[in-house]
């Protein structure tokens, strides 16, 4: 029996991704992974939780005495002390306990973390941010979410909900957003932003190869469509996808600014594909930061990929046991 293998369960609006993983070094040895639809009744996602985790068990034949802990991260907000999903996409009532039938199911301890912070500790300690004491983790995708490392520590803040980037204000009553305020960074840097532009344009009569690609009705747009765009040079797609980097920018060189980190880190869908994005990031938060840290913090991509989420929230674990 090794005691060095936790569950990890990264929970998304669409999916349910689960893998069994070495939290020592990292190693994923099993997954799996359910798209999921929304459900009228909010014990459903518990139950779609434990059925991924039985059938990750019943396909890897590992038993649930060589599995320490469960970990879970879901897309919303959480109290971790109370394994509570408080908030989400795909809850309808909020307060959902999570942990507890999930513990008492399987017999382990289960612990909750949010999504975007379960994939920050993944890139913590085994992908971009190691050996790094202070960074800042980014993913793009529909929306923008962040972790925050300072001297080696994940800042979770005082209600428990630091590192909403996406939400810091950019433009005084600018374009709505999802959080109901206006004008913040992920209403003009997310993928959604990129495809709602793009939908404007194609409104007002402009010729882009992506019209086909596009659910014209919510702007909703695959960031493999966006990138095979540019690779054929569709001028609307391009202004576009430059037009949200330098967004992203404005937003994080004020981090440069105040915290100073040694390392930027993005992640997501969109910057896996779209090297237009990252670069013009890149170039656009030196000019928009100051000099010094602006020169000297590193920019890099996340490592881990689709699998951060999973080996993350089998490393949060270990904070707990
Ligand atoms: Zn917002």
């Amino acid at each position: 029996m090794t005691h060095n293998l936790a569950i990890g369960c990264d929970i998304g609006g669409t999916k349910i991704a689960s893998g069994i993983v070495n939290t020592q070094t990292g190693a994923i040895i099993a997954t799996t992974r359910k798209k999921t639809k929304a459900s009228d009744n909010d014990l459903d996602l518990v139950k779609k939780i434990e059925n991924s985790i039985d059938e990750l068990l019943l396909e890897s034949k590992i038993k649930t005495s060589d599995i320490t802990a469960i970990g879970l991260g879901i897309a919303g907000m959480v109290d971790r002390s109370k394994g509570i999903l408080l908030e989400a996409a795909n809850i309808k009532t909020g307060n959902l306990s999570i942990t507890e039938p999930i513990s008492q199911k399987f017999k382990i301890p289960a612990y909750l973390g949010n999504d975007v912070e379960v994939a920050t500790i993944g890139e913590m300690h085994f992908g971009a941010g190691q050996n790094c004491e202070n960074f800042h983790c980014i993913f793009v995708g529909t929306g923008i979410g962040s972790g925050l490392v300072i001297n080696n520590k994940l800042i979770q803040g005082f209600t428990g909900t630091a590192g909403e980037i996406g939400h810091i204000m950019l433009i005084p009553n600018g374009k709505i957003c999802g959080c109901g305020n206006y004008g913040c960074l992920e209403a003009y840097a997310s993928r959604l932003a990129i495809s709602k532009n793009i939908l404007k344009y194609i409104n007002k009569g402009y010729e882009t190869c992506i019209t086909d690609k596009i659910d014209l009705d919510k702007g909703i747009l695959r960031s493999k469509a966006i990138t095979d765009a540019i690779s054929k040079n569709d001028k609307v797609v391009i202004n576009c996808v430059l037009e949200a980097s330098n967004f992203l920018a404005m937003g994080i060189s004020s981090v440069l600014n105040l915290i100073n980190p040694e390392k930027i880190i993005l992640g997501g869908g969109l910057i896996d594909v779209c090297d237009l994005y990252f670069q013009n990031f890149c170039n656009q938060l030196k000019y928009y930061s100051l000099k010094i840290p602006g020169k000297k913090t590193i920019v890099q991509k996340a490592q881990l990929g689709d699998f951060a989420g999973i080996i993350g929230a089998a490393k949060l674990t270990q904070f707990y046991l």
